[in-house]
């Protein structure tokens, strides 16, 4: 097979690898408009779980990459000055050039034709010229709009403002911190890649970047200043900037369809994947792994996309729906700063909803046994719902509340829910079969399940302590912009004549599930 590949990123050297393994008659030619040390950017992370997949696919790059890697066990979040250390998250840092210079040197031993300084501007020659043309392009991909018609991309750019840089000092695990300035609040994500040197991506609102002035300023200006802001954390480093100083709003690609004819974008050009929960890196190499895979099943490309996209979009839309949820937290964490340290870290840990209680309990039983007291100190406001369920009233959760028919039959029906801190309250209308059932008998069930993770669910059994008329148009009304994105409820979705009733059940018996979380 002849297989042209555009960009000479990570997608697009891993994949040729695998490929020349798979089949060393295979003819591979990556043209990249780059020159081999020319890449921007420092160092990237990789998961335990990643390095183990990669020694599965490729021993010789494996044993490489952990030789030239420095592994940490540690996520740090600092809030309010206070470092708080979380253990059980093994990581590995490792710089970008590096990284890359071994996929190259393994690219020649095997016999890939790397072409750096070539910029392609006609994607439709070079794919009439091959049987397979991966777009490994990155996230700009030409690849992308040349096909968009067929692969329906989408580009949500994010609010906050970021940049990568770089630093000497030597941070001791993957750390977040938070710093309010003059200017507004700075987030900062960094985490050592060699021994000399750490990624220090730096991101803030974009109110934060105006009062800052960064738009008038030079680069060097610009890293002194933020190397001012995080000169506590910084141990008196200055921050460095690669020669490349560009703030950047993060665009969240998707793109509807992955394959046109015989083109496959990869990577960055397909996806990405914010930086706050994993290196958009490790995304891309699962991709090439994936790809390689499919070609092992089936071997003629018309067959071997579809299946790609089959097999590998949902794992990705996953990743992409929790990275939103990362970042949406980010955009919003202004909320959770009068948070003390170590809720104020429960929470981050938490945002994605991928890790919840028990995974941090097995990582690090001393933090959570930190947070459970900081748990017990809070006065008993918080109401017999666990904290760490309360995110479940503030979703577009839909419970199942059952009632108990005049025969004693149970009858079940899908309701908005909300909770008070003291009641769980529902919303209905008088004359209907559930008023009815509660009216004759204020006993319920009622169970209450994450959206986002429906292993995840809080189930109560109570009495319905009161049902009134009073203030249920209201609180109706307080429920439509979480369910129905509206800022009231619309008079028009009203039956006429309806009369609204609010329910307060007493949750007498709680169970919480998340056996994964
Ligand atoms: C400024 C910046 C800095 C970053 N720094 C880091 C970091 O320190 N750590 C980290 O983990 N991640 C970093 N990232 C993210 C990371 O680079 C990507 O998520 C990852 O590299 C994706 O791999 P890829 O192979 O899909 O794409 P890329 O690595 O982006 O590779 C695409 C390649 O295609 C080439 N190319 C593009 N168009 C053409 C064309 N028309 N013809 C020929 N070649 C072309 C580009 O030069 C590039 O080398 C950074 C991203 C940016 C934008």
């Amino acid at each position: 097979m002849k297989i042209n590949i555009i960009g000479g990123g990570p997608a697009s050297l891993y994949f040729a690898i695998l490929m020349k393994k798979q089949n060393p008659s295979h003819a591979i030619i990556i043209m990249e408009r780059d020159g081999p040390n020319d890449t921007f950017g420092w160092g990237i992370v990789f998961s335990e779980k990643t390095l183990l997949f990669l020694k599965d696919q490729d021993e010789p790059t494996y044993a490489a990459i952990t030789a030239a890697s420095q592994a940490w066990d540690d996520v740090v979040v600092s809030h309010k000055g206070e470092p708080i250390k979380i253990g059980g998250n093994p990581i590995s840092g490792i710089a970008r050039l590096t990284f890359l210079n071994i996929l190259h040197q393994r690219c020649r031993e095997l016999g890939v034709d790397l072409r750096f300084h070539t910029n392609i501007t006609d994607v439709p020659a070079l794919a009439a010229d091959c049987d397979l043309l991966v777009g490994a392009d990155g996230a700009n991909s030409l690849v992308r709009r040349t096909y968009e018609g067929f692969c329906l991309p989408s580009v949500d750019v994010r609010q906050n403002i970021f940049m990568w840089l770089g630093t000497q000092h030597p941070f001791d695990g993957l750390t977040l911190t938070f710093r309010e300035s003059e200017a507004g609040l700075f987030i900062s994500h960094s985490y050592k890649f060699s021994l000399t040197h750490s990624t220090f991506i730096v991101e803030c609102p974009p109110e934060t970047w105006l009062k800052a002035g960064f738009e008038r300023v030079t680069d060097e200006q610009t890293c002194a200043y933020l190397a001012e802001v995080f000169k506590d954390d910084l141990g008196g480093h200055p921050l460095l900037s690669n020669n490349f100083v560009r703030w950047l709003n993060f665009p969240l690609i998707k793109n509807k369809r992955w394959h046109h004819q015989n083109v496959v974008p990869l990577g960055d050009a397909l996806h990405t994947a914010h930086f706050s929960i994993g290196s958009g890196t490790k995304l891309a190499l699962e991709d090439s792994i994936a790809l390689a895979q499919c070609f092992v099943e089936y071997p003629v490309v018309a067959d071997a996309l579809p299946a790609f996209q089959k097999v590998r979009k949902p794992i990705v839309d996953e990743f992409q729906d929790a990275a939103l949820q990362s970042l949406s937290w980010l955009e919003n964490v202004t909320a959770y700063l009068p948070l003390d340290p170590i809720p104020f870290t429960y929470r981050l840990l938490t945002r994605s909803k991928r890790v919840g209680y028990n995974r941090l309990k097995r990582g690090d039983p001393d933090f959570i046994a930190r947070y459970d007291e900081w748990r017990k100190r809070q006065p008993p406001s918080f109401g017999p719902i666990p904290t760490e369920f309360l995110d479940l009233f503030q979703k577009r959760t839909f419970a199942h509340l059952s009632t108990l028919m005049p025969d004693g039959t149970p009858h079940v029906t899908p309701v908005w829910v909300d909770y008070d801190g003291q009641y769980i309250l529902v919303n209905s209308a008088k004359g209907r079969l559930k008023d009815k059932h509660m009216e004759a008998r204020p006993e319920v069930a009622i169970e209450i399940q994450d959206p986002d993770n429906p292993n995840r669910y809080v189930l109560v059994r109570g009495p319905v302590v009161e049902i009134t008329e009073e203030g249920a148009d209201a609180h109706l009304d307080s429920l439509s912009p979480r369910y129905l994105n509206r800022p009231k409820y619309p008079p028009g979705m009203r039956f006429p004549g309806e009369v609204r009733r609010l329910y307060k059940i007493l949750p007498k018996h709680v169970t919480t599930w998340d056996p994964f979380g």
